[in-house]
């Protein structure tokens, strides 16, 4: 079982919780709707980190036409001194990293080093499409005529509209953000409702390094109040979106029935597989890592363990006495090894996904329980579970879980193992741990991701290589690198004739 924080004596509720508000034109406006948001730490709902009044679609719209007003203004500002702008706030998160850290675990839940990691990431992410700035061009091609330049350049699409969910607070809005806006786009971004002080933040951010106003809009509120709007509007020339399957499913739709840009990047049910030869000592490293890191809640986390059958009950022996080390509590407490939930809605779907695979089933090996010892009474804590035999037709093995629950299943053969790592509506990431080459090229080239790790967690991702999923788990562009920059951009095809006088040619 694994053991709980017991010691978690944070301070409950600020002094005063921050009043939040929205960013339009350059200017802090109260939400217009009646709603109000409260936002609570989920390691100790008694602490109250924030609130604000929703913004209503009246606002939205206004938002959308500050962006429309401003970006004139900020496409004929040129491209490396937009990076300039970007690197500036980079050099501000730098500065702030763990002050900003340390308000991520207490509104998301994540344990402080993961909170620092994610700011890193974030940070090397808004650098890298800082230098993007002094390389956004085309290329030139040599023409079929003489004295003809032929030559592609990339421009804005205008005002475009970034959603993103609430497991990442600070890395998914940058890695949109930034791209988005070196491009030369305005843009109006819309954060998740759970995690809001940590967008106003980035907002601040970007404004106090320069930012003009107008080019960057904050809205906050639930996407099914304002999020059509944000989607539908004829001013929206292209939607970045992370967040659930089924919300990106509809964002595409809408975004492919107007003929704009979408990419979404939704959900995943990560195998991580273990073959007969690997080095177990760095599996098992990397599987704890990827199944019950930020407590299961990434959508690269791996959630099926795979097994082959002539080391799994080792191995899963060894998974299990690792598992049992970790202590879950407040991420603000150094001892803790995993927090909580992210609300009580997550809480719940780790409970009914651990009682639907019992149903099926399948054989708890360790955990399965809410946590409600002393202080964990008042957060969302869970154990970190393990189930083994896992029938591939369960619940379990192909749906979404975003929490701490592995589902462990076992195999005798590669060709089975692929079948199965396949056999799932998703297919974001994956990993291999195995030391034969022939079996590592041949799972490279037959699994269904977007992302392949061998020898890896399935989680993570560098600035500069793309990211992303197939299947259900993304459609549209790859993020991050130069794709995730080219989705932000059009491209412009120009031929160039210098002769000065009439051509006869056949190639027209
Ligand atoms: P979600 O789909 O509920 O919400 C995501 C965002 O969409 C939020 O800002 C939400 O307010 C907004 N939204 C909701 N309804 C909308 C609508 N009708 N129109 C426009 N916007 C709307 O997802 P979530 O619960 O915040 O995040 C968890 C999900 O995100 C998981 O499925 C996870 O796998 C996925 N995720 C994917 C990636 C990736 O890169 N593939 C990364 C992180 C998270």
């Amino acid at each position: 079982m694994a053991t709980l924080t017991k010691t978690a004596s944070q301070k409950k509720t600020p002094a005063t919780p921050a009043n939040l508000k929205q960013y339009i034109g350059g200017k802090w406006v109260e939400g217009a709707a009646e709603r109000v948001v409260v936002s609570t730490n989920p390691a100790d709902t008694r602490e109250v980190l924030a609130k604000f009044k929703s913004a209503d679609k009246a606002q939205a719209l206004a938002a959308i036409e500050a962006a429309k007003k401003a970006f004139p203004g900020w496409r004929a500002t040129t491209a490396p001194a937009r990076g300039r702008i970007l690197a500036k706030a980079a050099q501000i998160c730098r500065e702030r990293r763990d002050e900003l850290a340390t308000l991520m675990t207490r509104e998301q839940g994540k344990i402080l080093p993961e909170a620092k990691g994610e700011m890193d990431k974030g940070i090397t992410l808004m650098e890298w499409f800082a230098g993007e700035g002094m390389r956004l061009g085309g290329v030139s091609m040599p023409s079929e005529l003489s004295k003809n330049l032929l030559y592609t350049v990339r421009q804005p699409l205008g005002v475009v509209s970034v959603i993103t969910p609430w497991n990442f607070p600070f890395a998914i809005p940058v890695w949109k953000l930034s791209p988005a806006l070196v491009a030369g786009n305005a843009v109006v971004f819309k954060p998740a409702s759970l995690v809001p002080a940590m967008a106003v933040k980035i907002v601040e951010i970007f404004a106090e390094a320069g930012l003009p106003p107008g080019v960057l809009n904050l809205i906050l509120g639930a996407g099914s109040l304002i999020g059509d709007t944000l989607v539908e509007h004829p001013a929206i020339r292209a939607v970045s979106f992370t967040g659930s399957n089924s919300v990106g499913k509809r964002v595409h739709t809408i975004c492919g029935t107007r003929g704009v840009k979408a990419t979404c990047e939704m959900g995943g049910k990560n195998p991580g597989v273990v073959w007969e030869d690997a080095d177990l000592s760095l599996a098992l490293g990397g599987i704890m890592k990827g199944a019950f890191g930020s407590t299961g809640q990434r959508c690269t986390a791996t959630s099926r363990l795979i097994l082959h059958e002539k080391i799994a009950d080792k191995f899963l022996k060894m998974v299990v006495d690792e598992t049992k080390k970790i202590k879950v509590g407040n991420g603000l407490d150094p001892a803790t090894g995993m927090g909580p939930a992210v609300d009580d809605g997550q809480l719940q779907t780790d409970l009914d996904y651990i009682e639907i695979a019992k149903k099926e089933g399948a054989k708890l090996v360790l955990g399965g329980k809410r946590l409600t010892d002393g202080e964990l009474a008042h957060g969302y804590f869970v154990e970190p579970t393990i189930f083994d035999n896992v029938k591939p037709s369960s619940r379990l093995f192909k749906e979404e879980v975003f929490g701490p629950v592995l589902a462990v299943t076992r195999v005798k053969t590669f060709d089975e193992m692929i079948e199965l790592a396949n056999d799932c509506e998703f297919g974001l990431t994956c990993a291999f741990y195995g030391q034969d080459l022939t079996n590592v090229m041949n799972f490279v080239d037959r699994i269904e991701a977007g992302m392949v790790h061998v020898n890896s967690p399935t989680i993570g991702g560098e600035a500069q290589v793309p990211f992303g999923g197939v299947k259900g788990s993304g459609v549209g562009d790859r993020e991050m690198s130069k794709e995730g920059l080219h989705f932000f951009t059009e491209l412009k095809t120009v031929f160039l004739d210098y002769t000065g006088e009439r051509r006869e040619s056949n190639l027209y």
